[in-house]
């Protein structure tokens, strides 16, 4: 159980950084498209963002309900954790299968600020939700590993100062299962850039810095793989709980952001003489909105709580991710709603944060994934994929 006295005091600290940076400080950012620098400065200095590093490391050694709560209050501020989220978890895979070696050079130096590990390389154009079928490959040359291949979506690469990247080691039919045969090479890119990396931004409906990879013949030293090779792709799904139960967070700050909008604005907007949140048709939908938020909490805090006390959680942290994801564009419809026009003028920050939460309907997995998991996983019924 996470010390509530620490959760609130986290919670105020949280607070206090984000009332710096308000709507006007997103908004500007999203018309521009530009990466909160000094919000993610001023959270690394404060050393939010080395939560889950553990103190001998020079991390604060948190588990992941308190990780959670820092990302919640962000987006409950009305900024947007997805722009720092990443190194709360990515690190993860150094902590947990890296070397003592590579945890020495690389945890000290992230909890400190002075290295950024904010991406993260899973995803390819033409495999997609279909991981262990990627086509990047890194072929081991003396003491290099030679990668070629593509990725896309994979965010923050112009950031960052290092990127977790899955690749292929083993050819597929070379391996009994297609589960085997991928590593996790730390990439350098400040070193990869224009040396066999070319980044390629690609502009979505939000601000979120994501970026298309080429590779051609980039040389990765082979002291950057993590763990064994072959064995990434388990490395990976190691992290994903963390990742489902930290976005669920994020979510259901973006449904409280919501409902505390809607309800400020159903006061105070007067038409035929009284307030419109005097009518059920308005108020009603605010009611169920914060119903289900509340709800999706609980399942967050449960699968944070057993993932911290080291028990299986794939199925709650699944269900999290599933609940408040759906909770939080349900709140963001309601908002958008309640608002009528004014809604969608972008002064009032719902539209922008309409298309944040709209993400997490796809991303880092989407929600058929999720029922598929549950169905297969939770459930017994036949695997459907
Ligand atoms: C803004 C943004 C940032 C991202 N950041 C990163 C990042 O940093 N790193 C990274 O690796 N990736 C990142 N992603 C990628 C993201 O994880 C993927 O978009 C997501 O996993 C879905 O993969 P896909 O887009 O290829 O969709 P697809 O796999 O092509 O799926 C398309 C649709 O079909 C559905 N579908 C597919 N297969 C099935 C099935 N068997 N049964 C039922 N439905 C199915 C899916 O649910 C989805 O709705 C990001 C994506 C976005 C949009």
């Amino acid at each position: 159980m996470a010390d509530p006295a620490l959760v609130e005091e986290l919670r105020n600290g949280v607070r206090k950084i984000c009332s710096r940076f308000p709507g006007s400080y997103w908004r500007d950012l999203d018309a521009r498209r530009a990466y909160p620098e000094e919000f993610v400065d001023e959270l690394t200095k404060a050393g939010y963002l080395a939560a889950l590093i553990p103190e001998e490391y020079g991390g604060a050694g948190l588990g992941v309900t308190e990780a959670s709560v820092i990302l919640e209050e962000i987006n409950r501020s009305g900024g947007n954790a997805g722009a720092c989220h990443a190194q709360m978890y990515t690190m993860g895979v150094i902590l947990r299968h890296g070397s003592e070696e590579q945890k020495r050079r690389y945890l000290p130096e992230i909890a400190a600020g002075r290295l950024r590990l904010q991406a993260f390389g899973v995803t390819e154009p033409t495999t997609g939700s279909d991981t262990t079928q990627l086509k990047t490959t890194a072929v081991r040359k003396g003491d290099r590993y030679i990668v070629n291949g593509q990725k896309v979506f994979i965010s923050r690469t112009e950031h960052s100062d290092l990127m977790v990247l899955l690749v292929r080691t083993t050819p597929l039919s070379e391996v009994k299962k297609r589960t085997e045969g991928l590593s996790v090479l730390l990439v350098d890119l400040r070193e990869a850039v224009g040396k066999g990396l070319t980044i390629r931004p690609i502009r979505t409906m939000m601000n979120h810095s994501t970026t298309e990879l080429f590779f051609e013949d980039l040389e990765v030293p082979a002291e950057n793989l993590i763990g064994e090779e072959g064995k990434g792709f388990r490395y990976i799904l190691d992290g994903m709980n963390a990742e489902r139960i930290l976005i669920a967070a994020e979510c259901i700050g973006d449904g409280r952001w919501f409902i505390d909008k809607a309800v400020r604005y159903a006061k105070e907007r007067v038409v035929f003489g009284r307030p419109i949140g005097q009518n059920q048709g308005v108020q009603f939908p605010i009611a169920r909105a914060h119903v289900q938020v509340e709800a999706a909490d609980l399942m967050r805090f449960r699968a944070a709580e057993l993932y911290d006390a080291g028990l299986p959680c794939g199925a709650e942290a699944n269900m999290a991710k599933l609940l408040a994801a759906d909770a939080s564009w349900e709140a963001a419809n309601v908002a958008l709603q309640t608002h009528g026009g004014f809604g969608f003028a972008e002064e009032f920050d719902v539209e922008r944060k309409f298309r944040e939460t709209r993400l997490y309907q796809v991303a880092p997995i989407s929600t058929n994934l999720i029922l598929s998991y549950v169905a297969e996983h939770v459930l017994g019924l036949p695997r459907s994929y």
